[in-house]
């Protein structure tokens, strides 16, 4: 189930961003120049971070470009990966303390950051917790409150040690352990961006399992297209934003999850409770230039649901802009991106709040 879902958002990411957007009506101007820029188009699949990944550079620099961010995307997966047992955060976790490299360190704080922000919804020591669900294996369980309970005492970030000077990490409570799978991608993408820049790519795009960023615009200054899957709907978009320079970046219950007996449990916890957040959104997507933030927030305004949600993009309007989609089938979108998306279904706006 979910490499499908993986893969269909993939391709709906790819298929738009790429240029190559047959779904949607375009003027045969843009889709001239369009195809006069095939030539210099320079694109690579590849597998890495359990995500099927797609990444796109225009000129003459693509190639260069491209290879660099592979291995940085490589080079990364290696450092964060929590199945690898060789890597900096699996070493960590086995031994209960560790250094961490730079990039690391990096998104540790502002994972950290977020913890605090965003009122514990993220949390980057949920590990345990996944664990006991079965996540990391797909060995898929529903454990019970008891278990739950002692496990949420491994999730305190009061009892990790952490130096961003130094990179040292320790913990004081055995078992607990980090997890940085709801911020890493976006880190990711930030990364091939940086990547691109120092290639001198000005234009090009990133899909990692369906999690876009962008550099600059298409090369005939057209915004890209980025479509936003519907969450119930496998071959069907809520709609299409055009932006450049930008990370949109979408969390869902509906991406990895497991059933039993009727009832769906999904990979992204609620870290009061230890259970898959009992959220009334489906999805919840991030606009933002920062790849990052924008991945760290998908997870944690998922986890605080709508209202919650809604209040948290109406005092940090400044950073992002979201769309989100909720069990009772409302489309909501935030003001600041009201006027490039272009929504599928009826939609409301979130504006922003009003100061007395
Ligand atoms: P995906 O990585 O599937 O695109 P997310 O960005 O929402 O989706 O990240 C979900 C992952 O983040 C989970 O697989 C788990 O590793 C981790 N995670 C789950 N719940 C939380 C949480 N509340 N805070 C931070 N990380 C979480
Ligand atoms: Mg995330």
């Amino acid at each position: 189930m979910l490499r499908r879902w993986i893969f269909v958002t993939v391709l709906c990411a790819s298929m738009l961003c790429c240029g190559c957007s047959e779904q949607i009506a375009e003027s045969s101007a843009i889709d001239e120049t369009s195809a006069a820029n095939e030539e210099t188009k320079t694109t690579r699949d590849l597998f890495a971070m359990d995500t099927y990944m797609c990444l796109t550079a225009y000129g003459e620099n693509g190639e260069a470009g491209i290879t660099a961010a592979e291995n940085c995307i490589q080079d990364l997966d290696a450092r964060l990966s929590t199945g690898n047992a060789s890597s900096e955060i699996a070493q960590l976790n086995a031994n209960g303390t560790g250094t961490l490299s730079e990039d690391t360190c990096a998104i540790l704080q502002e994972a950290l950051t977020l913890q605090r922000e965003t009122d514990g919804a993220f949390n980057p020591l949920m590990y345990p917790i996944m664990q006991a669900w079965g996540f990391p294996t797909q060995e898929y369980r529903i454990p019970d409150a008891s278990e739950l309970q002692e496990l949420l005492l491994l999730t305190d970030p009061e009892n990790m040690q952490f130096s961003p000077e130094t990179g040292t990490v320790s913990f004081s409570v055995s078992g607990m352990e980090l997890d940085l799978g709801g911020i890493a991608k976006g880190y990711t993408s930030d990364a091939v961006m940086d990547c691109f820049r120092s290639s001198d790519v000005t234009s090009g795009m990133v899909s990692l399992g369906g999690n876009v960023q962008t550099i600059g615009t298409k090369p005939d200054g057209s915004l890209w297209r980025v479509a936003i899957q519907h969450p119930d709907k496998e071959k069907d978009f809520l709609g299409v934003l055009e932006t450049k320079d930008c990370a949109v970046i979408t969390s869902g219950g509906y991406e990895r999850y497991f059933e039993e007996n009727g009832v769906r449990y999904h990979h992204i916890m609620d870290p009061a409770t230890g259970r898959p957040a009992d959220s009334d959104l489906l999805s919840v997507t991030i606009v933002s230039p920062n790849g990052i933030l924008a991945d760290g927030l998908s997870t944690a305004l998922f986890v605080m649901g709508l209202e919650q949600a809604t209040a948290y993009w109406q005092s940090h309007a400044e950073t992002f802009d979201a769309v989100f989609y909720t069990t009772d089938e409302t489309l909501y979108v935030t003001a600041g991106i009201q006027d490039c998306f272009s929504a599928n279904y009826p939609c409301e706006i979130i504006q922003e709040e009003t100061k007395p």
